[in-house]
């Protein structure tokens, strides 16, 4: 059963007529594990985008999750209901703290502060920050804040998590914790994870390695 079925997708930006993505074809199973290759500018990000329903294909078909991309309109339900995000660069709030900071993609759902609070503390506690609940990010190591992001990707239990060099602003060490974190959430929670990553050994990690080159998939 496929979770990500692309055909013929392409985007492009008003840059001289280069196209970013130029006709993708991919099909991802539920549960796997993908690494997405490919040189800077080839468009990884771009097709992290459109699967993450941030971004709007121009033409072909995206269907995610069983939502069809090209009809849906309500794109921020998709993103909150299915999809989680990690990021380079953390993108925590810096004036919230780990707790608060975890909560963010529960804000718009049903469920009430106290269910909200528990689901952030639980998930800190399993990624093993119970005793950095209430610090603000300037105040916790790289891979702590990696490990809140993380637990913040995980926070609307979504069938799908997206990372976008999710250890590339780590050192060797932190970043081998953080991918042990992410095969561990990838065996347990059953998720369909795609990371990007510029690094054949983090790719290796992945049950496949696709790789993506001027806007196609080789
Ligand atoms: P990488 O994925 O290789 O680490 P980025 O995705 O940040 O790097 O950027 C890849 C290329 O896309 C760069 O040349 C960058 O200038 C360009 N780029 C990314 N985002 C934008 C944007 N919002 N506007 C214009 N160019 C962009
Ligand atoms: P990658 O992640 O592989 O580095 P990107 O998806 O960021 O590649 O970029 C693919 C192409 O699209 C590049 O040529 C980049 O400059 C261009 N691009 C990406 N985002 C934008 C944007 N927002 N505006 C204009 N051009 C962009």
């Amino acid at each position: 059963e496929n979770i990500i079925e692309m055909s013929g997708v392409k985007r492009g930006y008003d840059n001289g007529g280069i196209r970013a993505l130029d006709g993708i074809n991919l099909e991802i199973k539920k549960g796997e594990f993908i690494s997405v290759m490919g040189p800077s500018g080839s468009g990884k990000s771009t097709l992290l985008n459109m699967i993450g329903a941030l971004d709007h294909a121009d033409e072909g078909s995206i269907k995610v999750a069983g939502h069809d991309l090209m009809k849906n309109k309500d794109f921020s339900r998709i993103r909150s209901q299915e999809i989680g995000f990690i990021f380079q660069f953390h993108n925590l709030i810096p004036n919230l703290t780990s707790l608060e900071n975890v909560q963010i993609p529960m804000l718009g759902t049903p469920l009430d502060d106290e269910k909200m609070v528990q689901r952030a503390l639980d998930l800190l506690k399993s990624l093993n920050l119970g005793n950095k609940l209430n610090q603000f990010p300037t105040r916790l190591s790289g891979g702590e804040r990696q490990r809140v992001a993380i637990a913040r990707a995980l926070a609307n239990h979504p069938s799908i998590i997206l990372a976008d060099e999710p250890t590339g602003s780590l050192d060797s060490k932190t970043g081998e914790v953080i991918l042990e974190l992410l095969k561990d959430i990838h065996r347990k929670e059953g998720v369909t994870i795609v990371m990007v990553t510029h690094d054949l050994n983090v790719a290796k990690i992945a049950d496949r390695i696709i790789r993506v080159s001027d806007g196609k998939v080789e």
